[in-house]
């Protein structure tokens, strides 16, 4: 058995002979229709489940498990009640015979339904209600091959002489499971009976088919040994009871002939895939693209993983998983460019998904790695700003402000910014100058904006009434007045920073 070799506990179902390495189905690209390497993009070979699936005997525990839940066990006791009611009535024989054969082929079509199931790679046991109709039709069936069989040996028996009828009779007893599991698959009695058909299966199984005809026969034995002990000592309760352990065996011998047809499937050339591991059918288009980063992240191709996680980011723009592990990923490794990159995007992504908790210690983590970084945007600054004051970080806050008006001439709250800045310079040491500047400052500045809010409605009440208004002042456009106004409003200094941490 080969395993995967991003996962080394999970065996592996694909291998690529480009890259000379095994892969597991989470480790490679199912889109759109055959599987491809993700680290080269080549075709793989499928192994097929048959290499990852443990061979019966060892899933003996499981398979006794199968039939223990609600549904199959609430079928076997309901059915080997109104079999043992059947023999209890006698004197109503069509009604008894009738009410044992509903039994009967309940639980046929039931144990065949699970057969099929598990041979898809289902490992849990269908629901009863999927094997309601025509379980009277196949246990007629199923007679019609029993008799044909038996009379086939009685006749081999009767004109070739006993040793042929014998060695026949051995061949079909062999031969049962084999054809039991081709009536599973096709339901139909031509190709059950079909000897090459039976042949063929047992010759693609091999030994464990052998291994499974003896378990069979020690559940049959213990059947008949189970009944001697209770039938002598509380006969009444023996037939029920002989009888649900006979179902429940019945369940488990089908569940392991599914299981071998699923572990064999190669070899009997059809493809299925096992439930067991929880795989979702169709992978979406995000984990797909994660499963990817995480393989090329193992095989150290750094440059595609940043490409793809910018795709991730573009493409997926409200899965967190991309972002936050592409933050821990660059906090890790320490890579300054790429967090002085990243920073503003993932403080615009905390913001966007309301964890505004994270904000300013994940701004304080970008600033250990790129200790540069400041925000892109004006409005995430006042907000980082107001928090980082409320938490008494003013020298981080000031940094955060400070010359903004150039930076960001045409933001709206402009002047709400610089009064934030000031009430936090009130707060420093020595700074009350500055402070007292930097509100004239705000004052200044809204009043800009006030005047450019004027011009630009009265610019708009020029459109609409397509005349020129004298109030405006002559070759002075709202741009213009910033810039003027900005020039001699250049007063808040780095220093307080300075001071701010010596008085730290
Ligand atoms: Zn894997
Ligand atoms: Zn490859």
């Amino acid at each position: 058995m080969q395993y995967c070799k991003y996962h080394p506990l999970d065996g592996a179902t694909y291998y690529c002979e480009q890259c000379k390495v095994h892969q597991c189905d989470h480790c490679v690209d199912d889109e759109p229709v055959l599987a491809r390497c993700f680290v080269c993009g080549h075709n793989l070979e499928s192994l097929g489940s048959g290499n990852k699936a443990e061979p019966f005997w060892r899933r003996l525990p499981e398979a006794f498990k199968y039939p223990l839940n609600a549904s199959s066990m609430s079928l076997i006791v309901i059915t080997s009640i109104a079999s043992v009611l059947a023999m209890l009535m006698p004197f109503l024989w069509i009604l008894s015979l009738l009410l044992y054969l509903f039994a009967a082929g309940a639980l046929l079509k039931y144990s065949l339904t699970c057969l099929e199931h598990t041979a898809l790679g289902e490992m849990k046991a269908p629901d009863v209600l999927d094997a309601y109709q025509g379980g009277i039709s196949l246990l007629l069936k199923l007679l019609v091959i029993t008799v044909v069989l038996v009379l086939l040996v009685g006749a081999a028996a009767n004109y070739l002489g006993p040793a042929v009828g014998g060695l026949l009779g051995f061949i079909v007893v062999i031969c049962f499971p084999a054809i039991l599991i081709r009536f599973a698959q096709t339901e139909s009695m031509l190709e059950a009976i079909n000897p090459m058909a039976a042949l063929a299966l047992i010759g693609a199984i091999g030994l464990p088919y052998g291994l499974l005809m003896v378990f069979i026969l020690i559940m049959m034995t213990s059947v008949g040994l189970l009944q001697e002990w209770i039938g002598q000592l509380f006969p009444a309760v023996s037939y029920v009871f002989q009888s649900m352990v006979s179902s429940y065996y019945t369940l488990v011998v089908f569940h392991l002939m599914g299981y071998m047809l699923f572990q064999y499937q190669d070899q009997l050339g059809y493809s299925a895939r096992s439930d067991d591991e929880e795989e979702q059918p169709k992978r979406e288009a995000a984990d797909r693209l994660a499963a990817q980063i995480q393989v090329l992240l193992k095989e150290g191709d750094y440059e595609r993983v940043v490409t793809l996680y910018y795709q991730a980011f573009k493409q997926f723009p409200n899965d967190a998983r991309f972002f936050d592990q592409f933050f821990e990923l660059l906090y890790t490794c320490k890579k300054t460019a790429l967090m002085a990159d990243f920073g503003s995007t993932y403080l615009h992504f905390l913001n966007r998904k309301k964890r505004t908790d994270k904000l300013t210690p994940v701004f304080k983590q970008i600033r250990l790695i790129a200790p540069d970084f400041l925000p892109d945007a004006p409005a995430l600054r006042v907000q980082l700003a107001s928090s980082l004051k409320q938490q008494g970080d003013v020298a981080l806050a000031v940094k955060l402000l400070n010359g903004m008006h150039k930076q960001f001439p045409d933001y709206a709250e402009l002047p709400q910014a610089y009064y934030l800045l000031s009430t936090i310079l009130e707060q420093l040491p020595n700074m009350q100058a500055q402070a007292d500047k930097c509100r004239q400052m705000a004052q200044q500045l809204e009043k800009i904006a006030e005047r450019k809010k004027l011009a630009a409605a009265m610019a708009q009440a020029e459109l609409a009434t397509n005349k020129p208004l004298s109030v405006k002042t002559p070759g002075r456009s709202p741009s213009a007045m910033v810039t003027k106004s900005g020039l001699h409003l250049e007063l808040v200094p780095i220093e307080p920073v300075n001071s701010a941490e010596q008085a730290d």
